[in-house]
């Protein structure tokens, strides 16, 4: 099979390295590489299988090309920052090697994520004969997935999605966020977006709210709804789809310290000058923030995280909702991280089994909706992830 390179050593790398690592027979050797190398060396000593360390600035693409050329992979799993999104597409365009990643690019100085820049790559990566899987985590990831699979399976016609993550978890600090503070609080405090016959239309942030009722005993939850990736990709590749959206839960406890942090600036990406030297105010947070690597001992409870589709199936109209349901206790028993990160880790190592067998190939850049959600479904399940459809129910307005 092949080796793998991994870059990015925070919570999503933990898990990405303890599952290539059980999934031995296709990983046939995993460097794992970041900016501290200590934090991937730390990662290493927790895993019984060999895993190599370097360190690498993936802003770099003469120094990522370098470390590419040395360890020889036959994929790179990109679990830095979308910031580095496009070097690390570079450095794999350079070295002839498949790339795969789990969160779209962002320029640093807007929060906007679209694929626009990454989808600009098609003809570069299908002329070289490679292949680069974008978004191979949850959201976006196995939510595209479910949409396939609802496509493939449930109904002739997918006409409405709304995607649903609920963390119906708690880790008991008073502020701190599951995955990296600057990406989470950029993608929370941006302008809604969702679709609706052909078009974006624009909402403030956070300003519709819903309350849905999870399964399994999680019970009802409020969700607002916010712009996400996985739409844009969803309702190109899907153009039965006419309406999309996209809700998250949070606590009033984490709205209102976002909230003051917002009022006071402490959410700005833009410079301001701080005794004679100029700081982000996000990132200025983030460093006295909750690293959320740490949360993981602390975090109880589970998420669930679901797309509910509708639409037509042998002419009549039709509802499913397809889910997961993940324990942080039991994450963090497994793989020392808690289920935010377990949760984007697996499918990305899934994404990377399915490129490496052949399973989900070709040239070019690809969305996991444009591949067979029936081999990747398989295997998430294998590897930690089962999930649950319910056909019918409650006809769900949002
Ligand atoms: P962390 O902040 O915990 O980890 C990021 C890692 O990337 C750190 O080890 C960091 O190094 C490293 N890094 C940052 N900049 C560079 C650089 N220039 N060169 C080399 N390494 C660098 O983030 P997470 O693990 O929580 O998230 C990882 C990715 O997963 C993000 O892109 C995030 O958006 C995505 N994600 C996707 C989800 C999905 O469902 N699709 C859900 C959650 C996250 P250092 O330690 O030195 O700072």
């Amino acid at each position: 099979m092949s080796k793998v390179l991994i870059i990015g050593a925070g919570g999503v790398g933990r898990v990405v390295a303890h599952k290539c690592a059980q999934a031995s027979d296709v990983f046939t050797g995993i460097t794992l590489a970041s900016r501290t190398e200590s934090k991937c060396k730390a990662i290493a000593a927790e895993i019984g299988y060999p895993v190599k360390t370097a360190r690498v600035d993936a802003d770099n693409v003469p120094e990522l090309t370098e470390l590419i050329k040395r360890e020889q992979p036959g994929l790179v799993i990109n679990v830095a920052l979308p910031y580095q999104d496009l070097t690390i597409m570079d450095a794999c365009l350079a070295t002839g090697v498949d790339y795969l990643d789990t969160a779209n690019y962002e320029p640093r100085d807007t929060a906007k994520f679209e694929y626009s820049w990454q989808w600009a790559y098609q003809d570069r990566f299908r002329d070289k004969g490679l292949m680069a899987l974008l978004g191979s985590g949850f959201d976006p990831g196995v939510t595209n997935v479910f949409t396939a699979l609802a496509a493939k399976h449930y109904l002739d016609e997918v006409q409405e999605i709304d995607i649903i993550d609920a963390n119906a978890g708690s880790h008991g600090q008073p502020f701190a966020t599951n995955f990296n503070p600057e990406i989470n609080i950029r993608e929370v405090t941006a302008p809604c977006r969702h679709w609706e016959d052909g078009r974006w239309i624009e909402t403030q942030a956070l300003s519709t709210k819903r309350s849905y009722g999870f399964p399994e005993g999680i019970g009802p939850m409020n969700i607002y709804r916010m712009y996400h990736e996985e739409m844009e990709s969803l309702v190109k590749h899907i153009p039965t789809i006419r309406k999309a959206q996209f809700w998250m839960t949070f606590s009033d406890n984490y709205l209102k310290h976002l909230e003051v942090l917002q009022n006071v600036g402490m959410t700005r990406i833009d410079e301001v000058e701080y005794n004679g030297q100029k700081i982000v105010p996000l990132q200025f947070l983030k460093a006295v923030l909750p690293d959320p690597g740490s949360l993981g001992p602390l975090t109880k409870g589970k998420t669930c995280i679901g797309v509910v589709a509708k639409g037509i199936k042998d002419g009549k109209k039709k509802q499913v909702y397809i889910y997961n349901i993940c324990d942080h206790e039991q994450c963090y028993k497994e793989v020392n991280s808690q289920a935010i990160s377990y949760t984007t880790g697996v499918p990305a190592v899934v994404g990377g089994i399915m490129m490496l067998t052949g399973k989900w190939r070709g040239e070019g850049v690809f969305n996991m909706e444009q591949f067979d959600p029936d081999p990747f479904l398989a295997k998430l399940a294998e590897l930690g992830l089962p999930w649950q459809a319910i056909e019918g129910g409650e006809w769900l307005e949002m």
